[in-house]
């Protein structure tokens, strides 16, 4: 099969091409039309199956086609200037060089288009991370810890988050982040499960990951490659 027979708008179209991808891959190829139908996801995929592009590629198509989050059609394609941001979409990933490897696909991705990416990640200044932050910032990649540290110092609302992945989640359990997660998740502000759509990645589906899955998704589709 081929990214052609997929119905998606033709900026990623677009955008998949100069990437250089051709054919999707197994998770890719299932994982697509579930977040397009706007199902939630739990998907068991490894490292290299292609699990980036496929919560990517579906999540900005979404957003895109003007579904959730299509206020963003009405805003500015910069938002300068030091004040809060509203991620419409938040990816939590367990370490920096995952989160730093998302954004870029992000980047790719959100050529040519109004959504800005951005990313913040532990270890690493936050003044310099929130001037970034206010360059723009609707799809939000965040290690828990500093996503966590933001929310306290108010840069950060999660009001308008349309789409919400956990990806590797069986390794930020491991990495002990689970306090985080469930604050970031269960914030007061936080869209609940019927407006926000939820995809969960993970190499292993242990009895932790299956509680979270129960706790943050709602009504999911389940997803093994
Ligand atoms: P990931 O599993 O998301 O970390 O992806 C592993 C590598 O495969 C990354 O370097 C991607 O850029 C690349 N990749 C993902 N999907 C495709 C595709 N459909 N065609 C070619 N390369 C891909």
């Amino acid at each position: 099969s081929s990214f052609k027979d997929l119905p998606l708008c033709e900026i990623i179209r677009g955008n998949i091409e100069l990437a250089k991808y051709t054919n999707p891959t197994p998770v890719q190829k299932y994982s697509m039309p579930i977040v397009m139908a706007n199902r939630d996801l739990m998907a068991c995929a490894q490292t290299g199956s292609g699990k980036t592009a496929a919560f990517l590629v579906p999540v900005l198509n979404q957003i895109y086609e003007g579904g959730p989050g299509d206020d963003l059609a009405s805003e500015p394609p910069r938002q300068y200037g030091r004040r809060k941001q509203y991620p419409i979409a938040l990816v939590l990933a367990p370490t920096r060089e995952l989160a730093c490897q998302i954004f870029d696909e992000a980047r790719k991705f959100a050529y040519r288009s109004m959504v800005r990416p951005a990313v913040v990640y532990g270890g690493a200044d936050v003044g310099g991370q929130m001037r970034e932050l206010d360059r723009g910032c609707h799809l939000l990649v965040a290690t828990p810890g500093r996503l966590v540290d933001m929310l306290e110092r108010g840069k950060i609302s999660l009001e308008k988050i349309r789409f919400l992945v956990l990806d590797e989640a069986d390794r930020m359990l491991d990495m002990g982040f689970e306090p985080q997660i469930r604050r970031i998740v269960q914030q007061d502000n936080m869209p609940d499960t019927g407006i926000r759509r939820t995809l969960m990645f993970s190499a292993t589906f242990p009895k932790e990951i299956q509680v979270l899955a129960r706790d943050f998704l709602h009504d999911y589709v389940f997803l093994a490659v």
